[in-house]
């Protein structure tokens, strides 16, 4: 039941009770609810850092702005872990993401799922409060894909996944390829540097968009 589900997150998920009539929309935040990039920038420029908007990825991105040379792949993990301390409970909400869950909420039972280190949870579960989306959080350790399919099982209702990395979609394709996958990078700076991820249904460019394009769907089945 919980097969490759890492230790801290197993009892976050038997606190969490779903229905299992009604359908669940799965969502990410960093990216997708919140302005990671923009909280990001303002962070590295505070450590005389910046992103060079190269490509989708933080590795070999983060540059020192004195001779522009790309930190360590290495320093990479602690620096987000100084980030996110420091960070989480301050990112800016994306544009329409609290209207956009509340809609859906007349509709759905809405389940945040972040890859927010967990000794990070509660500060992220206070911005989620304070941005308008009080939803029940899972601070996830690796892949999502098992989490999504423990969350899905036994669902009589059809299950949405909304995430801006690539690999989430294709994790959730292998443990769960019933739950529809949308694409979605709430940075348009990011949103261009990347196409639509390969084991994604569709990729969307804003809250409105996914919101009526799930309401849609759970209504008419189709999309
Ligand atoms: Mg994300």
């Amino acid at each position: 039941m919980f097969t490759g589900i890492h230790d801290e997150v197993r009892p976050q998920l038997q606190g969490l009770t779903i229905d299992r009539d009604r359908p669940l929309v799965i969502t990410d935040a960093d990216e997708v609810l919140f302005n990671f990039m923009i909280g990001l920038e303002d962070f590295l420029k505070s450590l005389e850092l910046y992103f060079d908007w190269s490509s989708f990825a933080l590795t070999g991105n983060i540059r020192r702005t004195s001779d522009r040379e790309p930190i360590e792949a290495a320093e990479v993990g602690a620096l987000l872990a100084d980030f996110f301390d420091q960070r989480c409970a301050v990112l800016p909400a994306v544009d329409g993401a609290a209207e956009g869950l509340a809609s859906l909420s007349e509709h759905a039972q809405i389940v945040v799922l972040s890859n927010v280190p967990p000794k990070y949870a509660d500060k992220r579960r206070s911005s989620l409060s304070d941005k308008g989306m009080d939803f029940p959080l899972i601070a996830n350790v690796g892949s999502k894909g098992q989490v999504v399919r423990y969350l899905t099982e036994g669902l009589k209702a059809p299950a949405y996944f909304i995430d801006d990395i690539p690999h989430n979609h294709s994790s959730v394709n292998e443990h769960a390829a019933h739950v529809h996958r949308l694409h979605y990078i709430a940075d348009p700076r990011l949103s261009d540097l990347l196409g639509p991820a390969e084991h994604s249904h569709s990729r969307l460019y804003n809250w409105p968009e996914i919101s009526a394009h799930i309401i849609r769907h759970i209504e008419t089945g189709e999309y």
